[in-house]
């Protein structure tokens, strides 16, 4: 095929892989010398603590996607062909980048979240200025923005309506990757001055966050490691998913948010297993399909970054001052005496992740239990959480709440106990991260304010001392909720 284009530059961002690239694979079709480049954005690091698992996550994976386009390069009998990685703010670097090296277009795949939306804004028009086209495509995400509207042409607010369209519009080729390897010899050698490679973690400002020290492989031989073992599993998805102490759900959300998997391939695998009668694979599906839900609602109401996705919602009045300053910091800290609650705190605090089932339960607990307000847990959550992804999360946090689109009704209120003895009914979980409530029996480990002065001593626990007394009763906190939502029963009254 002729190519259009002598020039280009690919800009990866959160899609850091080489199969199955929109962007680089339009790029290396259109023309005969393509180059790679990642920006360490000071836009977004220099907010971050400086030691952060995400940004360690990122650089090993850079490493994994240096090597990739090489090897790249090298099946095509190229030199070189390796990522250029520069620090600074991406909406100048790139734009320099291009220029140095004299591009005739700039490929990137396209970011919903509003920031990204405004910086490639930037980007777009500083580059039109420096008359370098840009070009980017969809990529992370099967169905995007206006592609799935209801029939009256409004975006879904509803998310099972939003599945059925979604399963029906799906097509096999929706789902084909992106022969990246056929074109791999536009990659081009990079010029020697920029041939720097991945700084190391100091190099950036920040220090070793311990992610080495968890079992979270990296990269997309990371990526592929986990999905391979979670397709031994994936079959009983369904049965395990909502267990914390069961290696249920496939750990896939770091590699999805940065892009070091493909959502094709994950969306390919389930849909074929589904359609061979596989349950677990049907129910994942549907967790594949809430990930566009949450990306498309972020993306039509874009102020549910910082209100309610419904008005009235805004109304609600959260505790407020130092009472509540110290309550939110013992639920931060796994401090509130409800061992489920705490357990998940400490899962999230010490590695970085959590478990689907728990955000619902912590979050409730935040919210309806502590009367806090959801958007001090959902920053929480966006600075401790690898997969941090500002649509899922919002989305997550509105659901919990009860603020957001097909959220759960608003009186209803997770019982931290029930969910205990529910989803870890032997306590492997609360024990795992609370080992100070190991000798507990399990009858007594998702309450143990309810045990008997003797039960607490032979288990060496004192409360107040070893583990914390319950910082609210959940009945006379659930009372509080729901007259602290009354407003939002008025404002439904008084609708005509
Ligand atoms: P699996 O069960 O294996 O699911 C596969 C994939 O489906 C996930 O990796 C994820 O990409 C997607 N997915 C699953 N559930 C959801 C969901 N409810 N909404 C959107 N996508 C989903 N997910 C994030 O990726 N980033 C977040 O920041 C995030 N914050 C959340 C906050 C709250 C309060 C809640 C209730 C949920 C949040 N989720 C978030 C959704 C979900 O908890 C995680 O995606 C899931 O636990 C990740 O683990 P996994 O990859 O093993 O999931």
């Amino acid at each position: 095929m002729e190519k259009s284009l002598d020039t280009a530059l690919v800009w990866f961002r959160r899609d850091l892989r080489s199969q199955d690239h929109a962007a680089l694979y339009h790029a290396l079709r259109s023309a005969r010398q393509v180059w790679c480049a990642f920006v360490f954005d000071t836009d977004i690091l220099d907010p971050l603590p400086r030691a952060d698992r995400r940004v360690e996550f990122i650089r090993d994976s850079l490493v994994d996607l240096d090597a990739q386009l090489r090897d790249l390069a090298r099946s095509h009998g190229r030199e070189d062909g390796g990522l250029i990685v520069r620090h600074g703010r991406a909406s100048e670097e790139i734009v320099a980048l291009a220029r140095q090296l004299q591009v005739q277009a700039v490929y990137a795949n396209h970011d919903y979240e509003p920031a990204a939306r405004e910086r490639d804004a930037r980007v777009r028009g500083a580059l039109a200025e420096a008359g370098i086209a840009w070009h980017s495509s969809k990529d992370q995400v099967v169905f995007e923005a206006d592609e799935l509207l209801t029939a009256a042409g409004t975006p879904y607010g509803v998310f099972t309506p939003y599945k059925t369209a979604w399963l029906k519009k799906l097509r096999p080729e929706d789902l084909y990757a992106y022969p990246v390897a056929r074109h791999a010899d536009a990659l081009a050698p990079r010029p020697e001055a920029l041939r720097t490679g991945v700084p190391e973690l100091a190099a950036l400002g920040f220090a070793s966050s311990g992610l080495h020290d968890l079992p979270i492989p990296t990269g997309s031989c990371g990526a592929r490691r986990l999905l391979e073992d979670f397709l031994g599993r994936i079959d009983h998805y369904h049965e395990n998913r909502d267990f914390p102490a069961i290696k249920g759900p496939s750990y896939l959300s770091v590699h999805l948010r940065f892009g070091t998997v493909s959502i094709r391939e994950l969306v390919r695998l389930a849909w074929q297993r589904a359609q061979a009668g596989s349950r677990g694979a049907e129910v994942w599906l549907s967790e594949l399909i809430w990930r566009d839900f949450y990306h498309q609602i972020l993306y039509h109401h874009p102020h549910v970054v910082d209100r309610a996705f419904r008005p009235e919602y805004d109304r609600i009045r959260w505790e407020q001052g130092k009472a509540a300053q110290a309550l939110f910091r013992a639920w931060c800290e796994g401090r509130t005496g409800y061992p489920l609650v705490d357990a998940a705190m400490a899962q999230l605090n010490q590695t970085g992740y959590m478990h689907n089932r728990l955000r619902m339960v912590t979050a409730s607990f935040l919210v309806k239990d502590l009367g806090i307000d959801w958007r001090w847990g959902e920053r929480y959550f966006a600075e401790k959480l690898n997969d941090f992804d500002l649509a899922a999360n919002n989305g997550g946090w509105q659901w919990a709440t009860s603020t957001g689109c097909d959220a759960q009704p608003w009186f209803r209120i997770f019982n931290p106990v029930t969910q205990s003895e529910k989803f870890d009914a032997a306590g492997r979980f609360i024990r795992r991260y609370l080992p100070q409530l190991a000798r507990l029996p399990d009858a007594l480990v998702h309450a143990p304010w309810k045990a008997r002065p003797v039960d607490l001593a032979a288990a060496g626990i004192t409360l107040g001392t070893t583990y914390p007394a319950p910082l609210v009763q959940h009945e006379q906190a659930r009372q509080r909720t729901l007259a602290r939502y009354a407003v939002v029963k008025e404002v439904g009254r008084s609708k005509p």
